[in-house]
């Protein structure tokens, strides 16, 4: 039976740890059943891909939650891949309108290889090959920012990417398992480091989320410089007492099998 599998290219987030790399980056590479596709490519997905001997070409589309470089950076190397260098027209790009228009992420040639361009929008759903997605609410980022609720014939999952807290996070992303980008291990207020982005979840956000939306399984991911000196195992460790859902920490290079939700 085919299986379905989340990989973490990578599990770091924002700039210091991204211009760092003290944890890779690079996004997810979702496989399921047998459909494939890229989210958020960010620095050194085309690295974290080929080691791990995912191919390119078997991608069926590419999805960008945001702009943001940590997000989007290989975004032009894998479509460039996607479609074996532009000789196979092939694969689908999904982002928000604002990663496309005054100044595209994705150069304009490459964007030619592609099958289609879909624009994000909130309230939207989608399908790639056995996948559909929605993507629920617009998040509240710096720049235009969607999580996806991804259903397969046998699993769904969600996927909160970037964002400040705000309360409908708690109704929009129900699923068996819940993928979310923690960056920051304590909240912060502009005052403190006005030059700081604070549009980010920090833990105790996490808490409330996850002891609201009970997922089987939560994995934390997308850690800036003080959640990976707290140690990201352990803070999962404290949140799963916490909230009595299991949370797992997403690790560089792991491979989630979403059938581990089945027997949970
Ligand atoms: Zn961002």
């Amino acid at each position: 039976m085919p299986s379905e599998t989340i990989t973490f290219l990578g599990t770091g987030g924002a700039r210091f740890m991204i211009i760092n790399q003290f944890l890779a980056s690079g996004g997810l590479w979702l496989n399921l059943s047998g459909t494939e596709i890229l989210l958020d490519p960010g620095p050194g997905c085309i690295v974290q891909a080929t080691k791990r001997k995912l191919k390119a070409d078997k991608l069926s589309a590419i999805i960008l939650s945001h702009r943001h470089l940590d997000h989007s950076a290989d975004i032009n190397i894998m479509a460039e891949a996607m479609t074996q260098g532009g000789f196979k027209r092939h694969g689908w790009l999904f982002a928000p309108a604002d990663a496309l228009e005054t100044e595209p992420v994705i150069f304009s040639y490459l964007k030619d290889y592609l099958e289609g361009v879909e624009i994000l929008q909130e309230g939207k759903s989608y399908s790639v090959g056995n996948v559909s997605f929605t993507t629920p609410v617009r998040h509240v980022h710096l720049v235009e920012t969607y999580g996806m609720v991804f259903s397969t014939d046998k699993h769904t999952f969600s996927y909160i990417a970037d964002t400040r807290y705000f309360d409908s996070l708690c109704q929009n992303y129900s699923g068996e398992l819940l993928i979310i980008n923690v960056v920051f291990l304590k909240p912060h207020s502009p005052a403190e480091n006005p030059l700081l982005p604070i549009d980010h979840l920090s833990v105790p956000d996490a808490e409330h989320i996850i002891r609201e939306l009970k997922p089987k399984v939560a994995i934390l991911t997308h850690f800036g410089m003080s959640m990976w000196r707290a140690k990201p195992w352990q803070i999962a460790e404290k949140l799963s007492h916490q909230t009595g859902v299991r949370v797992l920490a997403a690790r560089d290079g792991m491979r989630f099998d979403l059938s581990k939700l089945d027997n949970t």
